[in-house]
């Protein structure tokens, strides 16, 4: 059993762990704050480098979370944040980011997304993503929630092709991007963030990911994680406030599982026959 964490190169070549942490929930009761904090420190001691949060999550919460988390170890995490749609203008995003900067006690976002597609011209969105990469603030841009569509545009504006990574719903249960844009993104070196990578525990219950898990030795959401860790170019993101659980999903590295396995993960779980639209959460 390899123990490793596999890792993932973007464009740029700066290499990251393919799994991170998400951290949509936290932040938003002061009572929580603690165990969140020592999760994702634990999850950053396992190697769980990348964090993933956002300017919405408990609106600014999550950032001082990850602030707090990271304070006296900036530099041995890649973290990544994100604008709300409708701050993305050009003055806007700019903003937000200083905004985020400040919560996070950091002077630099190391991969910097739009949330998801909103009114504000994309041009206009990228202009300031470039602007803030000249000045240091961010290391790289990327997009969330775009799909084929929506990159092919976006690819079309000036500098749009410089985006660094699409964060999209991906699991067992919502294998849509199978179809288009997981093969669109793979063979143009644009990684996949796969977001709510458990279904946000829905998917733990299912009786044939149990079985599967049990026959592994493992529990249902290593298996899930496996079966996402398992494909070129994906970073996977559970969100977890349970330092044990930050154990337990990091040990979804080294499930190795059989090939008449993932044929039965397949016949439970079947990838798409046909273009689907990108769901969302
Ligand atoms: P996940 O699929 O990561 O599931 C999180 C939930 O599962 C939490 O309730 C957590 O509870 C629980 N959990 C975590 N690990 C385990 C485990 N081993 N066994 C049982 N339960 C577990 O859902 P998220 O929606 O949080 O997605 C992950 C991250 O992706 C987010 O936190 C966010 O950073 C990002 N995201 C981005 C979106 C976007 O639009 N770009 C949209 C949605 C998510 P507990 O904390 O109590 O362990």
């Amino acid at each position: 059993r390899d123990e490793t964490i596999p890792t993932i190169r973007f464009p740029d070549g700066t290499e990251v762990p393919a799994l991170g942490q998400g951290t949509w929930n936290m932040g938003e009761n002061r009572n929580e704050a603690r165990r969140e904090v020592e999760s994702l420190r634990a999850g950053i001691d396992l190697g769980m480098t990348l964090i993933d949060t956002a300017e919405m999550y408990a609106e600014g919460g999550a950032e001082k979370i990850v602030g707090e988390a990271i304070r006296d170890r900036r530099d041995d995490v890649f973290l990544v944040s994100k604008v709300y749609p409708w701050n993305a203008s050009r003055k806007g995003t700019i903003e937000a980011c200083e905004n985020s900067l400040l919560r996070m006690g950091t002077d630099r976002i190391d991969l910097y997304l739009l949330h998801w597609r909103g009114n504000h011209p994309l041009a206009e969105t990228v202009e300031a993503f470039e602007e803030l990469k000249a000045s240091g603030k961010i290391g790289a841009w990327g997009v969330s929630n775009f799909d084929t569509d929506d990159m092919e545009e976006l690819l079309a504006v000036p500098s749009g092709a410089n985006v660094a990574a699409n964060q999209v719903l991906y699991n067992l249960a919502r294998r849509g991007i199978e179809f288009d844009l997981l093969p669109w993104c793979q063979q143009r070196n644009i990684p996949v963030m796969a977001y709510s990578p458990i279904e946000q525990g829905r998917i733990l219950h299912n009786p044939e990911l149990i079985r599967i898990a049990k026959a592994n030795q493992a529990t249902p959401a290593q298996v899930a994680l496996a079966f996402l860790l398992e494909r070129d170019g994906v970073i996977v993101i559970p969100k977890t406030a349970n330092a044990a659980r930050a154990v337990e999903n990091r040990d979804a590295v080294s499930l190795d599982i059989t090939d008449e396995d993932w044929a039965a993960l397949d016949a439970a779980f079947p990838p798409p026959a046909r273009k689907k639209p990108l769901e969302m959460l």
